[in-house]
């Protein structure tokens, strides 16, 4: 399904297109009936309106060759949709991020081995930030004027900041009661964020609906989304080689849309195929929040079908109540011997806390949620505590300030005076 298409069709790009924009990519393959499209601005298979992604035939790439690349997703140019030329064209050059052992919050939950793979520091704060410089790159390719999204906070914030550096018009839209600093971090980069009254599945399909109607608008999440997907793979990329070119046994990755879990099982699958890593079997959990947990839902009652749901958690990132790639997280899940989990927001919020005490890393919702499912699995004996395991921190705890405000804040205040610092014991 999503594994890596080994016998390579002919190259095939949409007639007008220049020569090797997607770089190495071949062509567009349906998940569902594996029809295959031309590289183009196509995201639904035309036969069965299955989800389109990118198949490659791939040169022998060397750890060597990776290695002397940029620190930046870019080292990894030669395994995404993007030209060779990519690295020199403005973009906000993601990635590369810290993995830090994690020996504290590994003796907190009983786990031998723990890295959090820390996405906080990406130029927007946010995983997304690799997503969306593979989204740009597709967008200038196929001559758009307009990059914009639907988005759940960090999307908005990311597309904004790319297109602002990359000198194109941007439009993002995303729920009005979203968490104030995301609607700040996206307003500060362009002059049209669009708040519409409803939910994120409200917003997609808007987003959907203009897609189809405006001519020259790339919605990184929609009609590009093939390209903006496999961005996501460089997250995987990066915990094999900074693991020392192996995979880790198990990682816990939080599931919005689904996407970003696919990828990164799609970029071990990769990795193994071409000789990078050595083949091993591994582990993929999905964290969700209890409101908003369609994926996990499905995946405990044992069914292939994901009911939506009315999203209603402090993980607003991850409200998310139709996931368009649920049903192949809930594969990868069953297939690699993990499984999807969900916590409450009182949890989320007692793992934003966790994180931060024992790791000094301060996360949002996403990865309070990511956090929290992960000493779930440990207590409830699904993540063997044994082996070695990455879990994914996505995003930064200044974005989602407000779930927290209750739950920490001054010991004591107190008059300037020693006295005064004495009687509070501390
Ligand atoms: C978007 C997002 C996710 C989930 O992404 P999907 O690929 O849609 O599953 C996780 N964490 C954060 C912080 C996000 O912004
Ligand atoms: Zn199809």
């Amino acid at each position: 399904m999503s594994a890596v298409v080994t016998k390579a069709p002919e190259t095939t790009t949409q007639p007008g297109l220049r020569e090797g924009a997607f770089g190495n990519a071949t062509s567009l393959s349906c998940r569902e009936c594996g029809h295959l499209v031309a590289l183009g601005p196509f995201y639904a298979c035309p036969e069965c309106f299955g989800p389109l992604e990118i198949t490659y035939d791939f040169p022998q790439v060397t750890r060597e060759e990776i290695e002397a690349g940029p620190r930046n997703i870019w080292r990894y140019k030669a395994l995404l949709p993007v030209p060779t030329d990519i690295e020199t064209s403005p973009n906000t050059e993601p990635g590369f991020t810290r993995l830090l052992e994690a020996k504290n919050l590994a003796a907190e939950l009983g786990i031998a081995k723990l890295w959090v793979k820390d996405d906080s520091t990406n130029p927007t704060n946010s995983f997304k930030d690799r997503v969306v410089a593979c989204a740009l790159s597709a967008a200038r390719e196929l001559g758009a004027t307009t990059f914009a999204c639907p988005s759940t906070g960090n999307l908005a914030n990311a597309v904004a900041a790319a297109g602002a550096r990359a000198g194109i018009k941007t439009v993002v839209f995303i729920p009005s009661n979203l968490e104030q600093p995301k609607q700040v971090n996206s307003a500060i980069f362009t002059e049209n964020l669009v708040a519409v009254d409803g939910n994120y599945d409200d917003v997609n399909k808007l987003a959907s609906e203009i897609a189809g109607e405006e001519e020259g608008w790339a919605f990184v999440n929609v009609n590009v989304r093939p390209y903006y997907a496999e961005g996501s793979k460089t997250l995987g990329y990066e915990i094999a080689e900074q693991l020392g070119w192996r995979l880790p046994d198990q990682v816990v990755i939080p599931v919005a849309s689904g996407s970003q879990l696919t990828k990164v099982d799609k970029a071990f699958q990769e990795l193994i195929k071409l000789g990078l890593v050595e083949a091993k079997p591994y582990r993929i959990f999905g964290a969700q929040a209890e409101g908003c947990g369609p994926v996990a839902t499905a995946y405990k009652a044992g069914v292939d079908a994901i009911r939506p749901v009315k999203p209603d958690t402090i993980a607003k990132s991850l409200a998310i109540g139709n996931p368009a790639d649920g049903i192949y997280v809930l594969d990868i899940a069953r297939r690699t011997g993990g499984a999807v989990e969900e916590v409450t927001d009182d949890e989320i919020r007692e793992g934003i806390v966790l994180l931060a005490r024992t790791e000094g890393i301060f996360t949002e919702t996403a990865g309070g949620t990511t956090t929290a499912v992960t000493k779930k699995l440990v207590e409830t004996g699904q993540l063997d505590p044994s082996l070695e395991t990455v879990i994914i921190n996505t995003g930064h705890g200044l974005k989602t300030l407000d779930s927290i405000s209750g739950q920490v804040g001054p010991a004591a205040t107190i008059a300037p005076s020693y006295d005064a610092f004495k009687a509070t014991g501390l």
